[in-house]
């Protein structure tokens, strides 16, 4: 299996090399060369198992000899041993035909450690075979950070530092990330916003000295392994309701666009998913763009579901790569149309993304009612991104198809929107109840690639 760059100019990697560089030469994104598929039998035989058993048949055809099947069998089970629910991503029924995926039973309460969880173990046996060491920057809107510290936080190998937005993440997002003592962890407060983070991350990528200099990897949505690993509940959900003999649609709150887009890997390895639809809150680019073709760069309006706080969203170039062909130079283009505000997607682009995915916005004030709703009438109660999902499947779904909502975060982690929206203050679980008492560690950092480049070669050096 090898992996292939959005913008066509750098070389095809393996799966390991793939996964610890992150981001391609080129400034594009891997994606694999072909998509393996499953058959219906082999679907179908999911049925029943473990998640664990059904990660390892997912994932297996895309790792190809990095490690040994009994090596990565061992991953996957360390990875979701520390989740505080056996089913792992466990599926509870809102109301008829509508179901909720919960993804936020790992340690830090979010999707993003079902990848995160493994790639922290991929990394380590990859880089400890190697006598090797990295380090990682990652930009984080608030779960991507505490994902990634918790996964890598202690590890010999790996130097991890994360950019996030000064002010802009909740209480319990920071503390996650900057209560860990351990000293390989670096929590930087960006003076930004989350699309700033992210730019300075990848003018880094982009800075081969640099680059080559500390060894950067990283781990954010744009690293494959990180998609691939959320392959593994489309499938386990799917498979729970009835697939391979029944279609599903799915809704999923959508930010950097890494997790709906490994739903549509799962539809072309041969999951029967009928719709993938977008959820977007009020930064609604992919909303916008999904409907008119229109791509256009605004500012960021803070939300009461940061994690979706965006206007540049990343993955979403792999889905405009295969929407125009796989045409490397058409995708470089578009990005440097980017750089000066936006573009507009081809009408033969636009129906080739219309194929695959449908869209929905969802205001501020929608958001909190169906936080209330949820709680009065469904017996949930949901975190604002979820509720978004929620919302946008509602008005969306059709009756005779099952739809599975994402559910990305814990209510616990905005415990402030969820008590406005339903008058109940979600507790932290028992396991991490004494978050508000740790000692928090952070470092202010400008926006400015040259003073945070001096940042952390001075703290890899000491
Ligand atoms: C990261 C995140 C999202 C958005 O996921 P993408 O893969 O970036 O589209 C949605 N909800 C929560 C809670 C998140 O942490």
């Amino acid at each position: 299996m090898r992996y292939i760059s959005t913008r066509g100019k750098a070389p095809a990697l393996g799966f390991e090399d793939t996964m610890l560089s992150g981001l391609a030469r080129d400034g594009g994104l891997y994606v694999p060369e072909t998509i393996p598929t499953l058959s219906a039998d082999e679907i179908r035989a999911m049925h029943g198992l473990p998640y664990e058993e059904i990660a390892f048949r997912v994932m297996r055809p895309f790792i190809g000899d990095a490690f040994t099947d009994e090596v990565f069998a061992d991953l996957i089970g360390k990875a979701y041993a520390g989740f505080g629910h056996d089913a792992r991503a466990p599926l509870v029924q809102l109301g008829s035909g509508h179901f909720l995926l919960e993804l936020f039973h790992g340690p830090t309460l979010a999707f993003k450690d079902f990848a995160m969880q493994l790639i922290g173990r991929m990394f380590e046996e990859a880089l400890t075979r190697r006598g090797d060491r990295v380090t990682i920057v990652g930009a984080t809107s608030g779960d991507t950070g505490s994902a990634a510290i918790e996964a890598f936080r202690g590890l010999d190998a790996v130097d991890v530092f994360i950019l996030y937005p000064h002010g802009r993440v909740s209480d319990v997002q920071r503390r996650q990330m900057t209560t860990p003592a351990e000293s390989n962890v670096h929590a930087l407060a960006l003076d930004g916003d989350f699309d700033d983070c992210q730019a300075r991350l990848k003018d880094m990528f982009n800075h081969f000295e640099f680059r080559d200099a500390v060894n950067l990897a990283g781990v954010n949505s744009i690293n494959w392994g990180r998609v691939l690993a959320q392959v593994v509940y489309y499938f386990s959900s799917a498979v729970s309701l009835g697939a391979p003999g029944r279609k599903v649609s799915f809704t999923v709150p959508t930010g950097n666009f890494g997790d709906v887009f490994a739903g549509y890997i799962a539809k072309r390895m041969g999951l029967p998913i009928d719709r993938l639809i977008v959820a977007t809150n009020q930064n609604d680019i992919l909303h916008r763009c999904l409907s008119s073709g229109d791509y256009t760069t605004g500012s960021v309006a803070p939300s009461i579901s940061p994690s979706m706080d965006i206007q540049v969203s990343s993955n979403f170039e792999r889905a405009l790569f295969d929407a125009y062909g796989r045409d490397g130079n058409a995708v470089a283009q578009l990005m440097e149309e980017l750089k000066q505000g936006g573009f507009h997607v081809s009408q033969g682009a636009l129906e080739t993304l219309r194929e695959h995915y449908d869209s929905g916005r969802v205001s501020e004030d929608e958001t909190f009612a169906m936080i209330a709703h949820a709680h009065r009438h469904m017996g949930e109660l949901l975190c604002p991104h979820s509720a978004i999902g929620v919302a946008v499947a509602e008005a969306q779904r059709d009756p005779a198809v099952p739809m599975i909502t994402l559910a990305t975060a814990h209510p616990a982690k905005f415990p402030d929107a969820v008590e406005k929206a339903s008058g109940v203050r979600p507790p932290l679980p028992e396991r991490m109840a004494d978050l508000f008492d740790r000692e928090e560690r952070v470092t202010r950092a400008p926006n400015d690639l040259g003073q945070l480049e001096t940042l952390i070669h001075d703290r890899i050096a000491s």
